[in-house]
């Protein structure tokens, strides 16, 4: 089992106060904390390595260019990728979703249907609603029940002759659902459709293998995954990535440029325009250490014997909705009290130090489907305890009573 006083040791923010309160952090899905390690990776960078990378002869670009490799193999092995041409680096998942999406919209027609859940991140809502704007595609969106999960009979009524795509998330960053999405892929595999895994909610909690899964792209983002802000990664298979026309035009994307014709670099590099994050991409290399040093599965049990406790504690206030009843959750946990707004909640929270997420979580197509504004949500990391989940639950049932 996981030593979580020496864990929380690595992050100094975790011994700050706020409100004259000790910090409870419970918002690790919209972001995670940074143990030091990983920020000792980004001093490291910027004292000893910094020079542009794939560029120079000189030796310290020469390193930071073996960094940003390196990193690109740790990621591979990670999702377990068969090769590191099939690894993007982007700036997180938004990019990651966008670069597909705007990539692959030049090779939809008037008329094409793409398959998402009602359950989606905006980020893989809006990006699929840009190619609107150059085509008459159709979103075709598959429903939950109120428990949370995706109706797979729905799903695959769905498919027609004019589907092109399937995009959906792995886990909900909501309620906390897991997909079954290997399902979800043969399913679309029989009917010749590939797929896009948005796995932002996954990649830090789950061990991910992209050729089990079979999908064709899988997105996720460093920040969430206790690594640097501003870095994350689409996993794309060989052949989509070599049919698709890059995403943006630039420095080291290019074999050859003439005013006549240009000609593109090979995979990975055709998608990765200009001068990388190469920094918190050799960060996110030293996150990639420190969470296989810990143990996915180590992580995972943390956090579901915390999301147990969450649940069962929060049940007991009189008048509590909890959204996502899935066995099997990932670690958040959404809720309302009674009629109470989750803005109110989240600041009398704040108040005692406790950090929630309130508001529509960037799902508010899930946030209409079950009739609210919004919904506060707690989730747990490595670095949470039980003791701060009791206290929360506490503060939880003090506030509602406050708000009466
Ligand atoms: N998808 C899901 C499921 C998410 O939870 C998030 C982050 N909240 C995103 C996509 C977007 O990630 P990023 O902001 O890092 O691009």
């Amino acid at each position: 089992m996981l030593d979580v006083e020496k864990i929380r040791a690595e992050y100094p923010i975790l011994g700050r106060t706020v409100e004259d309160k000790p910090l409870v952090y419970l918002d690790t899905a919209a972001t995670s904390q940074t143990p030091r390690c990983v920020v000792e990776a980004i001093d490291e960078m910027y004292y000893c390595h910094k020079a542009n990378v794939h560029r120079g002869v000189h030796t310290i670009s020469q390193e930071a260019t073996d960094l940003v490799e390196l990193t690109r193999e740790k990621v591979r092995d990670f999702i377990h990728a068969a090769s590191t041409e099939e690894i993007i680096f982007t700036r997180g998942t938004t990019e990651s979703i966008n670069l597909v999406a705007s990539s692959l919209g030049d090779m939809l027609y008037n008329g094409d249907e793409i398959i998402l859940t009602v359950m989606e991140h905006h980020s893989n809502i809006v990006p699929w609603q840009l190619i609107q704007r150059r085509k008459r595609i159709k979103l075709c969106v598959v429903p939950i029940n109120d428990q949370g999960e995706l109706n797979l009979e729905a799903y695959e009524d769905l498919f027609g002759d004019n589907t092109r795509f399937v995009a959906l998330c792995h886990v909900s960053n909501v309620l906390g659902t897991v997909n079954p999405v290997k399902e979800m892929i043969d399913i679309a595999h029989r009917h010749g459709v590939p797929v896009l895994i948005d796995g932002a909610q996954a990649a830090p909690h789950n061990a991910i293998d992209v050729q089990e899964l079979g999908c064709d792209f899988y997105a996720f983002s460093s920040h969430k995954m206790y690594g640097p802000v501003g870095v994350g990664v689409l996993y794309g298979k060989r052949h989509w990535l070599n049919t698709m026309a890059p995403y943006q035009g630039g420095g080291e994307m290019i074999g050859q440029v003439s005013f006549e014709r240009t000609t593109f670099a090979p995979l990975p590099f055709k998608f990765e325009a200009g001068t990388p994050d190469y920094v918190g991409i050799a960060a996110l290399g030293a996150a990639i250490d420190y969470i296989q040093r810990l143990g996915l599965e180590n992580i995972a049990a943390h956090e579901h014997q915390l999301l147990e406790a969450a649940t069962t504690g929060l049940m007991s206030i009189e008048g509590m909705r909890i959204f996502g009843n899935t066995p099997d959750k990932g670690a958040v946990v959404s809720f309302l009290v009674g009629n109470h707004n989750s803005y109110d909640m989240g600041v009398l929270l704040d108040k005692l130090g406790f950090a929630v997420r309130t508001g529509h979580h960037c799902a508010q197509p899930l946030m209409a489907r079950y009739n609210v504004d919004g919904m506060v949500r707690a989730s747990f990391g490595v670095y949470n305890t039980l003791d701060e989940v009791h206290r929360f639950v506490e503060a939880v049932r003090r506030v509602a009573a406050l708000l009466g």
